[in-house]
């Protein structure tokens, strides 16, 4: 293993393991700095001890290059591997295992951090047989919402990176800011374009409950809008959910075909179980998403499929268990 192999992988399991920031930039800024240092100064430095006189090493990072070039697994990152696991209940592991691919992650063309090839890689380890790579839209600024140039620079890449990785599937999407008035931040011969789109609301959600549920409903009625994001928006402990009747927005789900996600970011877990429940009577599609913004988020499923056995969701009615054709011809399906 190389010493930025190795950096890489602590990083993905530090973020697997929600650990907070600074310790992953500490690895990332020693990653980069191994990254424009010539390999043998590394190795020489190793093994004379002066690695730390590099900018942006510390104890902890030498250790982990020291132990590159003396172990074959380097036991610090053994014993993070073992430490970050994450925990799968075995009512969530039904759902797991039923999962084919992941419908809704970020890659550093919007706010995430890894480029497309890793976050694809990093599925491909966990056994996906696709993934919808959907990165923002343009209003959301904040962060880096891909323009029409950039979406369009964005497919070119996909299209080579695809034949390198099959017969894994890259789909492409988008994760579309529902504007105020229930349209797309996205032209429609764009939306026609990608494989699968997600619509989340991002902006005014504390909008009055009538005009959020007409937002909403309207949103979801859209023909190109395959998979409604995160619901209510709420961050657990941080941000109320966002006020909409959810007899309105469930049966439009319902009626045009739009899944409704079951996210599994911690500090989300949306829909709450209430309006899951209210969901499932509807009769509704469901996906079960990471919204990975890291390689090491990409684990995250287990929390959403935890959330899903407990409100005991039909698992035939959950998109992401089809294989990738058959997911695009219930796209087709239900347009
Ligand atoms: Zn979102
Ligand atoms: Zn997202």
């Amino acid at each position: 293993m190389t010493p930025v192999e190795a950096f890489e992988r602590v990083v993905h399991c530090l973020d697997r393991a929600h650990a907070t920031g600074f310790k992953v930039r500490a690895y990332l800024t020693a990653r980069d700095t191994v990254l424009t240092t010539p390999a043998e100064e590394i190795e020489r430095r190793a093994k004379a001890g002066t690695l730390k006189e590099l900018p942006g090493i510390g104890d902890a990072t030498a250790r982990l290059i020291t132990e590159t070039f003396t172990h074959e697994m380097p036991p610090y990152l053994a014993k993070l591997e073992a430490e970050t696991q994450v925990e799968v209940t075995p009512e969530a592991q039904v759902y797991l295992d039923a999962l084919r691919g992941d419908c809704h992650l970020h890659s550093r063309w919007s706010d995430g951090g890894a480029t497309i090839e890793s976050m694809v890689r990093t599925a491909i380890g966990l056994g996906h047989e696709y993934l919808v790579l959907t990165d923002h839209s343009p209003r959301l600024t904040v962060a880096h919402g891909l323009n029409r140039e950039r979406l369009e620079a964005q497919l070119a890449d996909i299209e080579l990176l695809r034949e390198q990785v099959a017969p894994f599937r890259i789909l492409t999407g988008m994760e579309v800011d529902i504007l105020e008035d229930g349209t797309l931040d996205l032209d429609d011969d764009l939306l026609e374009r990608l494989d699968v789109v997600v619509a989340s609301v991002h902006s005014k959600l504390k909008m009055e409950r009538r005009q959020m549920t007409e937002r909403m409903v309207r949103a979801v009625a859209s023909p190109h809008v395959d998979i409604l994001g995160h619901c209510t928006g709420r961050l657990i402990d941080r941000r109320p959910p966002s006020q909409f009747d959810p007899d309105y927005v469930f049966a439009a789900c319902a009626a045009f075909g739009t899944a409704v996600e079951i996210n599994s970011r911690v500090e989300r877990l949306d829909p709450p179980p209430e309006l899951l429940a209210i969901a499932i009577e509807h009769g509704c599609w469901f996906t079960i998403d990471s919204d990975a913004h890291a390689t090491g988020q990409l684990e995250w499923l287990p929390h959403g499929c935890r959330v899903a056995a407990d409100g005991a969701v039909p698992i035939e009615r959950i998109v992401n268990t089809k294989t990738a054709d058959e997911l695009l011809a219930w796209v087709a399906w239900v347009a």
